[in-house]
């Protein structure tokens, strides 16, 4: 390629080749704001390396919530606490600056259906996600479906290795439903390797009495709650239901069922 003949041509090649596309998109628009404000060269390439760094840090962010998989998006902002007087809200924020993950601490989210577990759970993983971690959103049957899938496919061990490589495994409604010897152990070992190389957070409508109960046997549930609740913060919801709660206040006032509404509205 001809430089002098056509130096753009050549720079939007080299901008390719460099894997530099905010650069690419911007160099123009960004040379004319920086001539009309008479600015000099390193600013021009200051502002222009900025955006490229910017760019590179949200599609990572965003990268990173993809594929921590979760099941819907919630945050925050949209949590109403006043509806979860019990919850610790000042912890809550609190694990909301991740500190916990960095010390690999656990954390145990508990409460009856419907009490926001699964959204602040959503809330926080999505929060670790934009603090630059890794985060795995589980339901507890999906993972035990999936380690039994591993195991059948002789793939345990790189499934192991992925989860390894995370910040934050999170594992949504353990209780809901019971599970086989074989997956209680297999969820057993994920717990285990989550206590040498990373942070847990669990979701559970079960008081510790009933998880013997789900794992079967009395003295793994022992031994898993002893890995789990070693340095952990546990946050409890123990008011009413949420979408119990919504519904009965859009009924108030108004006729029960369709039956007793009046035909002519
Ligand atoms: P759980 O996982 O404890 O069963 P969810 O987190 O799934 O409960 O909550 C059920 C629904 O109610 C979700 O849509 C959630 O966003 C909403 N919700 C629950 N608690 C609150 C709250 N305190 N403020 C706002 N929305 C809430
Ligand atoms: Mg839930």
């Amino acid at each position: 390629m001809n430089a002098a003949a056509s130096p753009t041509l050549l720079l939007e090649h080299f901008l390719k080749q460099l894997r530099l596309p905010t650069l690419l998109r911007d160099y123009k628009a960004v040379a004319q704001v920086c001539a009309q404000e008479r600015t000099d060269y390193p600013v021009y390439l200051l502002r222009l390396v900025e955006r490229e760094l910017i760019e590179r840090e949200r599609k990572a962010a965003e990268r990173r919530v993809k594929s921590a998989c979760f099941p819907v998006l919630k945050t925050l902002e949209s949590f109403d606490f006043t509806a979860q007087p019990s919850l610790n809200q000042s912890l809550v924020r609190e694990l909301m600056q991740g500190e916990y993950i960095e010390r690999r601490e656990n954390i145990l989210l508990l409460g009856n259906s419907g009490t926001g577990k699964t959204h602040l759970g959503t809330a926080l993983g999505f929060s670790a996600c934009s603090q630059g971690r890794k985060v795995r959103f589980f339901t507890v049957t999906g993972l035990v479906t999936q380690l039994l899938e591993c195991r059948e496919e002789r793939t345990l061990k790189r499934f192991h290795k992925q989860l390894e490589r995370l910040d934050l495994v999170i594992l949504d409604e353990l209780g809901y439903v019971p599970f086989s010897k074989a997956g209680a152990e297999l969820l057993f070992e994920v717990i285990g390797q989550a206590y040498e190389h990373h942070s847990l957070m669990v979701t559970t409508n079960l008081a510790f009495e009933e998880w013997t109960e789900i794992f079967g046997s009395e003295r793994l549930t022992g031994a898993l709650l002893d890995r789990l609740t070693h340095r952990c913060h546990i946050l409890e919801a123990n008011g009413e239901s949420y979408r119990l709660r919504q519904a009965r206040k859009r009924s108030n006032g108004k006729p029960s069922s369709r039956q007793d509404s009046n035909p002519q509205e």
